[in-house]
């Protein structure tokens, strides 16, 4: 017979069972004017199935991650059970894509569950991406693809292993359903989260259409989410407008130094919190060249990536446009503020490029002829079809004293004598700073990542898991989450794609 505390367990565990999730929302943005969204709960799915439960990431918002690995946690996370609390909407933006203005997007197969505070005190979205068809859906079905759901996961875990803001996944769920691409592609939905999912595209919305007190409410909105600050300044929307430029040239300089591609930089894919968001048919470069383009529709490599720090500029200066009305007085007044914000962002990216630079060939500090000497490595490299990562990373176990120990490196280069004749005023910059060699290696080790999510090794695990096998994804994922570890038993993820794994295009997540 079980004694009474025996008892009381088994029936503790019962009630675990059972226990449903519990997400304390308090949504901001579901308060904002009616005409920012369209209220809409998720169309349920044939058959939710949770493929992947971000662990981590659930306990980082106070979620009970046993709770959310029930078949009631897997029902809320495919959009099939409105949690207590949730208010579903779809967001309103527009955007530029491709530099043509399309007046209204909006969230076409996404929506915004709700808003939680983390454990760290910061407001995050909850939001289903693949969650059925809104009143933005256009000729869309409004789901999504297991495939571009993955790489989604994969990449954004990647990023913020890598120390770069980007949304991230809480969950991939599987949803019994068909849907039709080029192919019949597997169903899922993506759970995202993010600091929030305000776009530039979202005040282009408002701004075409003259509707200011609209942009106001929203530049308010923002600034009581992301940039309290800006509300003492005496002026607060160009104050805003300088934080959101210091975002993104930090954002694009630290894309850049690890030779990632976002693929479809359009205004609705840039959020005024500073993310990565909106992972479509973007890419980790394997060799260098600075105009690689992975996108399958970006013909005239607009979003190349060399081309990404004069992109994020051109979005900023729509960003600025849209909120022109609230800059000044009268529209010289305004267009000064606006330039004097857009002024800053040259400087902001080249201080975090070219700082960024500097660390990842082992510099301690700024001297000059120091940006032409990584800048000349960097076309070497590309010259020389130079594994982005790998060069970096083996670059940092040279030791200043030993010509042996650049083996490694050398090897990058399809002629190692284009490495050698770049190491010789390396090698003079590097004895000309008091810095002990292992200190420096261990530095370029913490900036120059080993492991980053290899487009074949992502196609690996698409591959896979539309087979029914998630286990090349978790992999993927154990390998990309300690980026700057060495990990020897993973040094598989490190070679480059044979010849016969290249992939050379990535699509976009529809
Ligand atoms: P994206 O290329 O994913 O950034 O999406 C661009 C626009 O197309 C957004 O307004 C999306 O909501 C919309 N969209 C993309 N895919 C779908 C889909 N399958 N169904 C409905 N709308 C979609
Ligand atoms: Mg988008």
């Amino acid at each position: 017979m079980n004694s009474p505390s025996d008892h009381s367990s088994i029936e503790r565990h019962a009630l675990d069972r059972t226990r449903a999730p519990v997400f304390r929302f308090d949504n901001s943005y579901a308060r904002l004017p009616e005409h920012f969204y369209a209220r809409v709960p998720p169309t349920p799915v044939a058959e939710p199935g949770l493929l992947r439960l971000n662990r981590p990431l659930a306990e980082q918002l106070g979620l009970d991650a046993d709770a959310l690995s029930t078949p009631a946690g897997a029902a809320i996370l495919a959009g099939n059970r409105i949690p207590d609390g949730a208010e579903p909407i779809a967001m309103a933006y527009a955007g530029h894509q491709y530099a043509q203005f399309v007046p209204s997007l909006g969230d076409g197969r996404a929506i915004l569950l709700g808003e939680l505070i983390d454990r760290a005190g910061r407001r995050r979205d909850i939001h289903l991406k693949g969650a059925g068809r809104t009143a933005f859906s256009r000729m869309g079905d409004g789901r999504a693809a297991l495939g571009p759901v993955l790489r989604e996961y994969v990449l954004g875990e990647a990023m913020a292993a890598l120390g770069i803001p980007t949304t991230r996944a809480l969950a991939m769920v599987a949803t019994g359903e068909e849907v039709y691409r080029e192919r019949i592609e597997v169903g899922a939905v993506l759970v995202r989260v993010a600091a929030g999912h305000v776009r530039v595209g979202t005040f282009e919305y408002f701004a075409r259409r003259n509707d200011t007190e609209a942009v106001k409410t929203l530049a308010d909105y923002v600034i009581a989410r992301h940039d309290p600050d800006c509300a003492e300044a005496e002026q607060p929307y160009q104050a805003l407008l300088e934080q959101v430029v210091a975002r993104q040239a930090e954002l694009i300089a630290q894309w850049m130094l690890v030779g990632f591609i976002h693929g479809v930089m359009n205004t609705d894919n840039v959020a005024i919190s500073g993310e990565t968001i909106d992972y479509g048919p973007c890419a980790f470069m394997d060799a260098f060249h600075p105009q690689t383009v992975y996108s399958s529709i970006d013909h005239f490599g607009r979003y190349a990536w060399d081309q990404q720090p004069r992109i994020g500029y051109w979005n900023l200066t729509q960003f600025a446009n849209s909120l022109l009305p609230l800059l000044g007085a009268d529209e010289d007044e305004a267009r000064q503020r606006a330039r004097a914000a857009l002024d800053r962002y040259g400087k902001a990216f080249e201080r975090r490029y070219y700082g960024g630079l500097r660390a990842k060939i082992g510099l301690l500090d700024a001297r000059a002829g120091d940006e032409d000497l990584a800048l000349d490595l960097l076309g070497r490299m590309a010259a020389q079809q130079a594994d982005f990562t790998n060069t970096f990373r083996t670059l940092g176990e040279v030791s200043a004293d030993d010509p042996a120990s650049d083996a490694p490196v050398r090897a990058q280069f399809a002629d190692p004598s284009v490495f050698d004749q770049w190491a010789v005023p390396w090698r003079e910059r590097l004895a000309s700073q008091a810095r002990p060699d292992s200190e420096r290696q261990a530095a370029m080790r913490a900036v120059n990542p080993a492991y980053i999510p290899r487009n074949h090794r992502v196609q690996q695990a698409i591959d896979a898991a539309n087979d029914g096998d998630l286990a090349p994804l978790d992999r993927l994922l154990e390998v990309v989450s300690r980026p700057f570890a060495e990990q020897p038993e993973h040094v598989e993820y490190r070679r480059p794609p044979r010849p016969d794994e290249v992939v050379e295009r990535t699509f976009c997540g529809t």
